[in-house]
């Protein structure tokens, strides 16, 4: 039976071309890109090429981006470097719906006896900025948003939280990880220092991804040894996987525009079916601002795990914020943090499109879901009347 993909804030496809790009890196071109020799050398003029793709996807300058191992690295990279680069101050500021990336990095700190302030979100899953400009004091290292959601898919307003932080002097990340080739990014126009992009995201390879530094800020290197990346992350490259996400930017700055609106057009087919077919459907997140190819659905009184296994009979992969399907014992930290109540949280589906998700894909996944809900409504203990609820 042929899988239906629609878990691709999980992880996506490896592109064609991507995969072709990356082939003579396994074989013939096998040299260390630090040698001396030629051999090496021509593996290293790769590499730089890639770094050029990168770079343009966010247009900054190719001298701007490291590559780093996965998204998680770039994360820890960049508020470890905030921090070591200004030991005299003890507080950080990030939001209580982050990445564990960032997250747990920050609660490992908070362990360590920095100060961390951990900003809500509205049950839309906004922020309030100006809770936001308050937080900030002359004691803060850094703050640490991220650029668009994961699981609701909700993007933050970065310029305006970015002007923020830098009117007050203060080092910026944002972790673009669900955001790059999504949505367009442009760190001329964003007052950010550092931003985290992450390759199996965007149909390069597992076990790749970068992290934009500005020109001018203040970095120390999280892995150290050689004098890769130019000393600001050690180890042999990733040659193969580099390469590759290379091509993978390409590509989506090459159709990012009409991708995002066709993939949205299919996200949206989506929805108003369920909407149309399903009993009590509710989207959690801002509907409006909003990643184009996540939604967040809750049908209450059903189990998001009973409804991934039902569709998994069907070979349709999604994602549900309830607890144990993705290796956690609490249901999602960001539909809690948005006050979507327990009910909801349990019966949540995240359905996350690309550029491969076809109209059929759709269609297909419209017919199997009203009747697993409506079956799965017959079996809950709160039944399906309205008397029960
Ligand atoms: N940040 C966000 C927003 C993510 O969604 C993810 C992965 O799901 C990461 C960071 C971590 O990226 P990686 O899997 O490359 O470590």
């Amino acid at each position: 039976m042929k899988v239906v993909y629609l878990d691709n804030n999980a992880t996506t496809k490896v592109a064609d071309e991507v995969r072709e790009a990356m082939l003579p890196y396994f074989s013939e071109l096998y040299g260390n890109p630090s040698s001396m020799h030629t051999f090496g050398g021509q593996v290293h003029r790769k590499i730089e090429v890639a770094r050029e793709e990168v770079a343009s996807l966010i247009n900054a300058d190719p001298e701007e981006i490291i590559f780093t191992s996965c998204g998680s690295e770039s994360d820890n990279t960049a508020v470890m470097s905030a921090l070591l680069s200004r030991p005299d101050k003890r507080h950080i500021i990030t939001t209580r719906v982050e990445h564990p990336a960032v997250l747990n990095f920050c609660k490992t700190m908070a362990r360590q006896g920095y100060r961390v302030t951990f900003l809500p979100v509205d049950k839309s899953g906004r922020m309030n900025i100006e809770e936001l400009r308050s937080a900030i004091t002359d004691d803060t290292a850094v703050v640490s948003i991220m650029y668009a959601n994961n699981e609701s898919g909700v993007i933050f307003p970065l310029h305006d939280i970015a002007d923020i932080v830098k009117s007050k002097g203060v080092p910026f990340h944002t972790d673009a990880v669900q955001a790059a080739g999504k949505v367009p990014l442009d760190v001329k126009k964003l007052p950010c220092d550092m931003m985290s992009v992450s390759g199996h995201k965007m149909h390069a390879a597992k076990g790749v991804a970068a992290l934009y530094i500005k020109r001018g800020t203040r970095f120390s290197p999280y892995i150290i040894g050689g004098h890769q990346e130019k000393g600001r992350r050690a180890g042999t490259e990733n040659v193969a996987s580099i390469v590759g996400f290379g091509m993978a930017c390409d590509l989506a700055k090459k159709h990012l525009q009409t991708e995002s609106s066709t993939v949205k057009e299919l996200r949206d087919r989506l929805e108003d079916g369920l909407f149309k077919t399903c009993p009590d459907p509710r989207i959690n997140g801002d509907r409006v601002t909003r990643l184009p190819n996540t939604t967040n659905i809750s049908f209450e009184y059903v189990e998001g795990e009973a409804i991934l296994l039902r569709l998994n009979e069907f070979n349709i992969c999604a994602s549900s914020g309830s607890a144990c399907t993705s290796g956690s014992l609490e249901p999602s930290h960001v539909l809690r943090s948005m006050g979507v109540p327990f009910t909801a949280i349990h019966g949540s589906v995240r359905f996350s499109l690309s550029r491969y998700t076809t109209k059929e894909e759709i269609d297909f996944v419209l017919e199997k879901m009203p009747p697993i809900i409506n079956e799965l409504r017959e079996l809950s203990p709160y039944g399906t009347g309205s008397a029960s609820r």
